[in-house]
């Protein structure tokens, strides 16, 4: 099997970088791989995955040491992703595990902010109830932004978040001491073990500016898993429907205190969502690739060894064109957010281009994570059709990339309005 392609003439092969690639590849093997069977059938990860996760400093990568992280930048954390699917994980190992890929950096972003106006206080109960513990692994938060109305438009979310003191609802959010929410959630990644959920709510008026998120304990009075989602793939990541009736949040919950930031920090960490969504779908790519080159070399039909077909290699080599494409434009757009200091002010929306290529490093990768994953199961066979073989997983598992963190059709349109079309 091939090792992750920690490419030293490109900058991404520091020493640093090896031994992480080689220590998550040990972390998969050993840990995740002999029990990925069991959890998909469990339809959870254990919590002590994330503890052991958390120890060797995989979910503090990429953010700051002094709120628990371990450091290290964007590039970092797609050479874990690439490494956990070369080493035997799955797209819902990754999904389940490092859910708070894409809920705690809002919380991170509200702790900074507040540090930034002297609130001390403000910002240590995120850090020290929220974020270190998250890191750690002691601690699953989870985003929770889809309704089961519909997860496209953002902007017409109908969950409700009103001011509160005291007595009763109050108008103006410098009043409030709590936040009530009331809503639904659906399709929550790790909403069914969650302590903490990153709530989207309605709180400052209508459409997308009214949009805020707030961190809200799953203990709190009103807050109910409703139910867990069956899925076609990502078995082994649980998904849930949310329900919030009169749930009261202390006002530290709230993250984004005035309108248009909440809308502001969803759409600047999407293009990340959609990052890392890119390089799981071509990593995946890339272990169907090398599992459909192992068994090609071996399998014979008709007296010769599958390989040794011209159709055969000719599709190895557009299943390794599709791959290499997407992991260069996903790669190369990484170099230059890392090379841009890769965070400017929390509060404002991302840069354009980055949401653009962002977008289409989705779509690009999506679409040649659907192509390979068809040609492994074809190539394997009737054994490519068993749940025993890991293609079949990866065949499931891959059609869930072209629908969640914005659809497909969803990123082409969003590409037509920033290219002006
Ligand atoms: C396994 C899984 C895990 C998820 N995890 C999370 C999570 O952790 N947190 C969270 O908040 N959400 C999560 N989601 C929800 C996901 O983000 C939404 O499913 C996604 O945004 C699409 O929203 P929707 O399902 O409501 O589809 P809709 O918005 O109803 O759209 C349906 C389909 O219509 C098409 N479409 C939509 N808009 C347009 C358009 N403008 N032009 C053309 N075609 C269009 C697309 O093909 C789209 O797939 C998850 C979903 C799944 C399946």
């Amino acid at each position: 099997m091939s090792k992750v392609d920690v490419d030293v003439k490109s900058g991404w092969g520091s020493t640093e970088r090896q031994a992480l690639a080689d220590l998550v590849t040990g972390f998969t093997a050993a840990q995740v791989a002999p029990h990925l069977a069991t959890w998909e059938d469990a339809g959870e990860l254990p919590r002590s995955l994330h503890a052991a996760a958390g120890d060797l400093g995989l979910l503090g990568l990429s953010y700051p040491e002094g709120v628990g992280g371990s450091g290290g930048d964007l590039r970092d954390v797609v050479v874990m992703t690439e490494s956990v699917l070369q080493a035997g994980g799955s797209g819902g190992l990754i999904a389940g595990l490092f859910t708070h890929g894409i809920s705690i950096p809002h919380v991170i972003d509200a702790a900074t902010r507040r540090h930034a106006a002297g609130d001390t206080a403000g910002a240590d109960v995120l850090v020290d109830e929220v974020i270190r513990p998250t890191l750690a692994g002691a601690t699953i938060t989870a985003l929770g932004v889809t309704e089961p109305d519909g997860g496209s438009d953002v902007g017409a979310l109908r969950t409700t978040a009103v001011p509160v003191n005291g007595a009763g609802a109050v108008t103006s959010p410098d009043e409030a001491v709590s936040w009530r929410i009331n809503g639904a959630k659906a399709y929550i990644t790790s909403g069914a073990r969650a302590d903490f959920v990153v709530v989207a709510a309605r709180a400052f008026g209508d459409g997308a500016a009214g949009v805020a998120l707030f961190a809200v304990p799953t203990e709190a009075p009103g807050f109910t898993v409703a139910g867990r989602m069956r899925k076609m793939g990502w078995h082994c990541s649980d998904t849930a429907e949310l329900a919030l009736v009169d749930v009261e949040v202390p006002a530290w919950a709230l993250l984004t205190p005035g309108p248009g930031q909440g809308f502001a920090s969803l759409a600047r960490h999407f293009a990340v969502e959609r990052i890392s969504l890119a390089v799981t779908a071509y990593a995946t790519a890339q272990r169907c690739l090398d599992l459909t080159l192992a068994w090609t070399r071996q399998r014979e039909t008709f007296g010769r060894t599958l390989v040794t077909r011209q159709v055969v290699r000719h599709d190895l080599v557009e299943m390794h064109r599709l791959t290499d494409v997407a992991r260069t434009y996903t790669r190369a757009l990484v170099d230059d957010i890392v090379a841009d200091g890769g965070h400017d002010d929390p509060a404002a929306m991302p840069n354009p281009q980055v949401l653009l290529r962002a977008a289409l490093a989705k779509n690009t990768a999506v679409a040649a994570c659907d192509s390979v994953v068809a040609t492994a199961v074809q190539l394997h066979g009737g054994y490519g059709f068993l749940r025993d073989a890991e293609v079949e997983m990866h065949y499931r598992d891959a059609k869930v990339l072209g629908i969640g963190g914005g659809a497909t059709e969803v990123m082409t349109d969003l590409a037509a309005k920033l290219l002006g079309y």
